[in-house]
């Protein structure tokens, strides 16, 4: 009797260029699990997004998170609309999900590719070629949600937005963040803080990060303030392989490390919950992009690559490099959308990748 691996895959493709990378990427999925035989992918999707909420006022149905529990993974494209304000798609679908399923860790990581130009020559300078992952805490911090506003409309309104920092909530991170540095041929980490002027969640941060750094003595690590990193990430990135930050430090340095990478259409990311009790979730960086939208231009490799990161999430590791090495191959073939400076479409960088992997 031949056992084949199911993985049950929710697929929310959302809105804009959500639409058109998530399809891709699951054209570049089935096209790896013909390849490689003894897993099978089962994918059902949803359309929520942006066209529901302006039918229902909701960008979910009710029972949506029972609906995403019954499945082991879920892939996600992008949400977002020009007529509606970003942080209601943000409130109503995204962070809930990182905070329901407790995927604590969001994985980013940032590669200069062979075929890449990079924007700046610092991306490459000294002979180490930029190689991040950049670790973002996915559940508290400044996206805890805790404020409010009053006097609203009167000239001495005031709005506060509480980040809300738990030693668990530190510590559970932290520790994926030296076990991820530990796995890395450098094992270096950097943690991320503000602590000089966030005196209460910070220096929690900075006394967290020195005990747990005590279970990691193979790991070498340091601590820099936010605003020096964003200098270092420029001007000496070989110094730097496993990166930790907040919610909304790494929300912004990932932004950066894309850019220096060559294009935010490459990012990839990983919202995991490293204890497995529930689906961790796989999203390209980039947003909904309604400026590209529908042009067959939106870069798919984001989404191509946090595919890549869900099969070796799921333990199909043979087929996640086989996914991986496809996409990095295309590029050195300078196979690339207008956002890297060339002048593919989308079907067709998806279609070079599929062809890629059917030739391995
Ligand atoms: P969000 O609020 O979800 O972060 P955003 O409004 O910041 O979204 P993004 O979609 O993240 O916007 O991207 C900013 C710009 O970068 C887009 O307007 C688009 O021009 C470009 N861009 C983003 N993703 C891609 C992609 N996959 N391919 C090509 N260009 C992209
Ligand atoms: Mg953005």
């Amino acid at each position: 009797m031949s056992s084949v691996r199911t993985h049950k895959v929710a697929v929310i493709p959302g809105d804009g260029i959500g639409i058109e990378v998530t399809a891709a990427a699951i054209e570049v999925l089935k096209a790896v699990q013909d390849k490689v035989k003894g897993f099978e992918l089962v994918f059902t999707e949803y359309n929520w997004g942006s066209a529901l909420y302006k039918q229902t006022g909701s960008y979910t149905p009710k029972d949506w998170l029972d609906t995403l529990k019954g499945h082991d993974t879920i892939f996600f494209g992008a949400v977002g609309d020009p007529d509606v304000p970003d942080h209601i798609s943000l409130w109503q679908l995204i962070l809930p999900m990182r905070q329901h399923f407790q995927q604590y860790v969001n994985v980013r990581p940032s590669v200069v590719f062979k075929g890449i130009d990079p924007p700046t020559r610092c991306a490459t300078a000294e002979g180490g070629e930029l190689d991040w992952i950049m670790l973002r805490e996915n559940t508290e911090g400044e996206y805890a949600g805790q404020g409010g506003r009053s006097h609203v409309g009167h000239e001495h309104e005031i709005a506060t937005e509480v980040a809300v920092f738990t030693r668990i909530g530190i510590e559970r991170f932290l520790r994926f963040a030296f076990e991820t540095a530990q796995k890395r041929p450098r094992k270096l980490l950097t943690v991320v803080t503000k602590s000089n002027a966030q005196r209460y969640g910070l220096v929690l941060w900075d006394e967290v990060a020195q005990l747990v750094s005590k279970d990691y003595p193979d790991v070498k690590w340091d601590r820099i303030l936010v605003d020096a990193m964003t200098v270092r990430m420029v001007a000496k990135p070989q110094t730097l392989d496993v990166i930790a930050a907040t919610n909304l430090h790494a929300d912004i340095l990932s932004d950066l490390a894309a850019a220096l990478s060559g294009s935010i259409g490459i990012a990839p990311s990983s919202n995991l919950d490293p204890t497995r009790k529930s689906p961790s979730l796989f999203e390209p960086v980039h947003g909904a992009a309604f400026d590209i939208m529908g042009k067959n231009l939106a870069n798919p490799v984001a989404a191509v690559w946090s595919a890549s990161e869900m099969l070796r999430w799921l333990g199909e590791e043979t087929a996640a490099d086989m996914l991986f090495n496809a996409m990095k191959a295309s590029l050195a073939q300078g196979i690339k959308t207008a956002d890297l400076g060339g002048t593919h479409k989308t079907t067709e960088v998806t279609k070079a990748i599929c062809d890629l992997i059917k030739g391995m």
